[in-house]
């Protein structure tokens, strides 16, 4: 999900100036500093990709093609060691690449593990297990289907919420395509119930049906199990619904993260010992979901901001890189700039 870019937010020209001007120091404060430190420990980066296929349409920009996708592969195949996210990473010749994945899209079985395999490089994958074996749609999915499709809509949408009720104009798809990038923000840091809650009632406005996609589907077990027996693949967990862990109570983080371990254990057959917390920036997990990783049995556990891997890094917070569907050229320059970024 990308929020809304400074440049196209109401500020004032000189705010907006100031504000670049702190950034462009920011960065380039914290690339020296990322620098001193790959001289004392060569650094590890974590690539993570969402899904290898075309889409006709892709707000949430997850989807990487199958061609740069492979292309992606051949070039680090070539370029870098490529290590496995699961393993003892101490005492392992640096720099490093490791690649995972997140949600657990059919895609990442059907398009993306014959390039891994073909290339021979490995990923890991990181899967949510709310959907396996359904035609359930990722809860983005719904709300992309509710709501970004042309045709006649009502001219309002009132969301019925104590904290968060509100109105917007929803007659145009310009309208609508506001309101989704609201309430996609505003979903992720709810608990799973209130997010279900609204989906109904954006549902019933919308008078839509759930879809059933099949381009948006997660994996069957037998998917999984696939996956997992090929040598090129892991599994690791990603909780069972997919909702920001910060917004949960204790109790339901718990059942998140251990129900999503027990599940993929028993379909796979084995250990599952890593993990990844939906969403993944520091507000998205807090010290309850790090210690509960820990209590679960996990080894270590990944997030979603980017940065360098060194000996000192907590295991339970790795960072990693977002990638997006880059061509050769793109995706080279950006790898270069993940050593120090
Ligand atoms: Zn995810």
């Amino acid at each position: 999900m990308d929020i809304q870019r400074i440049d196209e937010s109401p500020l004032t020209s000189s705010a907006r100036t100031a504000y670049r001007s702190v950034r462009f120091l920011y960065r380039k404060v914290r690339s020296i500093s990322n620098h001193l430190c790959n001289l004392i420990d060569r650094p590890i980066i974590v690539l993570l990709y969402h899904r290898v296929t075309d889409l006709p349409s892709d707000p949430e920009m997850l989807a990487v093609s199958p061609a740069n996708f492979h292309h992606h592969m051949e070039f680090l195949a070539q370029k870098f060691r490529i290590i496995r996210f699961e393993e003892d990473w101490s005492g392992l010749e640096k720099p490093a690449v490791a690649i995972t994945f997140d949600d657990g899209y059919a895609d990442n079985v059907l398009e993306a593990l014959p390039i891994l395999e073909k290339v021979g490089v490995p990923a890991t994958f990181f899967v949510s297990t709310g959907h396996i074996g359904t035609k359930k749609e990722f809860w983005w999915h719904r709300l992309e289907a509710f709501l970004l499709r042309e045709g006649e809509f009502p001219s309002h949408f009132r969301l019925d919420d104590d904290n968060y009720g509100q109105t917007w104009d929803t007659a145009t798809l310009e309208q609508r395509k506001m309101l989704y990038a609201v309430l996609n923000m505003l979903m992720q840091g709810v608990s799973t119930d209130r997010r279900e809650e609204w989906l109904d009632q954006l549902q019933t406005w919308a008078e839509a049906v759930d879809s059933d996609k099949i381009s948006h589907r997660s994996m069957t077990q037998d998917e999984i199990r696939r996956l997992a027996a090929s040598p090129w693949a892991t599994v690791g967990a990603h909780t069972v619904t997919h909702s920001a862990l910060s917004a949960l109570s204790e109790e339901q983080q718990k059942e998140e993260i251990f129900t999503s371990k027990q599940a993929l254990e028993e379909m796979t057959g084995k250990e599952i010992s890593t993990f990844s917390y939906p969403f993944g920036r520091k507000e998205d997990y807090n010290q309850t979901s790090v210690r509960l990783c820990r209590e679960a049995g996990f080894v270590k556990a990944a997030s979603n901001f980017p940065g360098q891997i060194h000996n000192w890094t907590d295991p339970f917070q790795l960072p990693r890189h977002l990638v997006r569907n880059w061509d050769l050229e793109s995706f080279a320059a950006k790898v270069e700039s993940f050593w120090t970024r």
